[in-house]
């Protein structure tokens, strides 16, 4: 467990950027790490966590929220519209929306159930056809949607793709997100954290650099 390390590279990167820690967030993604592990990080105090699957979240973070009061949880991966409810209900922030008919969906459940998690439309910067996310010209588009049907939209969010320089990437995002009014910027990982906060970043979504490597694949 590194987070003490985590947490001070992330102090410093702010100091050589003027900013402050305080308007970034350290989203520890937990996804398929030993429960071992992850509980360790919530005894350190930390409770701003990230996962990319609904039910594999499910099947854990309802137990830790009790044992640990103050657990914030982001969904970090795609949401299927079967996996709405479950994710309204469970997540305080939601990482992905990525079409209108999934915010729709999103709206649709969160005035039954009376609880919306704060959104966060994702873009996929480098147009890959693999991986969700808008295409950055339709991106203005979503955020007019998503903010007719009233929802709390905190901001943007990506994932470079792998073999290209992340900060150009970075400082796209940071163009859509200034251009639509929005200050949140979901982005940076273990990799990169510290350029993506050198471009903005609210909430870096750091795992293996906290947790260690990944034993098992995440889909
Ligand atoms: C797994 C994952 C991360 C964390 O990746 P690390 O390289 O382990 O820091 C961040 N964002 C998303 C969307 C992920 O799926």
């Amino acid at each position: 467990m590194t987070l003490p390390s985590i947490t001070e590279r992330l102090r410093a990167a702010c100091e050589r950027h003027g900013r402050s820690p305080a308007e970034v967030a350290l989203v520890a993604v937990s996804k398929v790490q030993p429960p071992e592990r992850v509980e360790a990080v919530l005894h350190a105090g930390h409770r701003c966590f990230g996962e990319n699957r609904v039910q594999e979240a499910q099947g854990k973070w309802p137990a830790w929220k009790e044992a640990f009061p103050g657990v914030e949880l982001h969904l970090i991966g795609p949401l299927q519209s079967n996996k709405v409810r479950a994710a309204v209900g469970l997540f305080d922030a939601i990482h992905t929306v990525d079409s209108a008919k999934l915010a729709r969906r999103i709206a649709d459940i969160a005035q039954q159930e009376g609880r919306c998690p704060r959104l966060f439309v994702q873009v996929n910067t480098g147009e890959e056809p693999q991986k969700a996310g808008v295409p950055p010209t339709e991106a203005d588009a979503l955020v007019r949607e998503v903010r007719a049907l009233d929802l709390p939209l905190a901001g943007l969010m990506c994932i470079p793709p792998e073999h290209e320089t992340p900060s150009l990437h970075f400082a796209l995002l940071a163009k859509i997100a200034a251009r639509n009014g929005l200050a949140g910027l979901s982005m940076g990982m273990s990799a990169d954290f510290e350029e993506a906060i050198a471009h903005g970043a609210t909430h870096v979504r750091v795992g293996s650099a906290i947790f260690g490597e990944r034993t098992r694949a995440e889909t």
